[in-house]
């Protein structure tokens, strides 16, 4: 049974207009605050009704909202606040995006408070169900950040997502378990590099593999230095690397990056993967892994990158170890 919190009881402000009405959509997107959520929350329910507001207040004040964005908020005590609520067209997912889906916060930000306690998580399902009976919510869980470039809802509740958005069980706390890994989901190992060779300074991001990756599933066509599948994927990828020929405590940039089919980088390792700056050592080498992963197509194709602006010669030693999990992007 869903404990709501009326706008009333949060003392939420009238809206400045009327709201675009919504009578069905495809379903729903998992928001985070972004920003730091006091751990207090967790034992004072007061702090969330603050918090709330405060959130409230940002939209309208500072984004010039007629109210806040969410259809409903979900704090750590399976309380279920009334945003926009059903019916009515939220402001959160990005423009062109919000009559597709709902918007449903999970009161978590990056700082602070960032795993989503379990009755949060049941308090985003009641939220949900709400959405479904009442406005017209169809199947589909998303988070923000698909379709859209933005870190949110967060490595935590993102993670619950792709799970399928799984009801917690009754125990205190315990992490979402990880989306369960299909037989059918291709794996790729590659070693990167037949022999060492020489870096040469850019201010780009440089791929430099030579060995072709390879998989059995027909997932990635040969050619290039990329991962690049022919459909929608998620690749998780891990890599090993080795430099030398740096002067000690210099800087290296080591990166997952898109490239377009013709090289042109589209963008460093979104939505979640990883910019390594790394510093030379007293011998001027640099050997580091590095992982994370991105969501690739085929314009979009993922690569291990190095950038670095020494006058060398600055020699890649290794690159190695270097392995895509594909799953499909659903
Ligand atoms: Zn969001
Ligand atoms: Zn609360």
């Amino acid at each position: 049974m869903i404990d709501l919190v009326s706008r009333s009881a949060w003392g939420a402000r009238a809206p400045r207009g009327a709201y675009g009405a919504l009578t069905s959509t495809r379903g729903v997107k998992i928001h985070y605050t972004g920003g730091h959520v006091d751990p207090r929350v967790l034992d004072d329910h007061a702090r969330c009704v603050s918090a709330v507001r405060g959130i409230q207040n940002g939209h309208m004040d500072g984004n010039g909202w007629i109210d806040i964005g969410y259809s409903m908020i979900a704090c750590p005590h399976r309380k279920v606040f009334v945003g926009r609520g059903p019916g009515h067209l939220p402001a959160a997912n990005g423009p062109g995006l919000n009559s597709a889906h709902y918007a449903v916060l999970g009161l978590v930000g990056n700082s602070g408070l960032v795993q989503p306690p379990n009755d949060m998580l049941l308090g985003i399902l009641d939220a949900i169900d709400y959405l479904r009976e009442h406005g017209g919510a169809g199947r589909e869980i998303k988070g923000h950040r698909d379709g859209y470039s933005t870190d949110c809802p967060g490595d935590a509740l993102y993670d619950w997502v792709r799970a399928g958005a799984p009801r917690p069980s009754a125990e205190p706390s315990t992490p979402p378990p990880p989306a369960p890994e299909e037989e059918t989901m291709p794996e790729i190992v590659s070693l990167g590099l037949s022999a060492e060779v020489i870096v040469p300074p850019s201010k780009d991001y440089q791929p430099w593999w030579d060995l072709e990756w390879r998989d059995t599933a027909g997932w990635h066509p040969a050619g290039g230095q990329s991962i690049a599948p022919s459909r929608d994927v998620w690749a998780d990828v891990v890599a090993h690397v080795a430099l030398r020929g740096l002067v000690p405590g210099e800087r290296v940039e080591l990166g997952l990056t898109r490239h377009q089919p013709d090289g042109s980088l589209v963008d460093i390792a979104w939505p979640i993967g990883r910019l390594l700056s790394v510093h030379a050592d007293v011998d001027g080498r640099v050997e580091t892994g590095l992982g994370g992963h991105f969501k690739l197509d085929a314009t979009a194709r993922g690569r291990v990158t190095i950038r670095h602006t020494s006058t060398g010669p600055v020699t890649l030693e290794t690159a190695s170890a270097f392995k895509a999990i594909l799953h499909p992007y659903a």
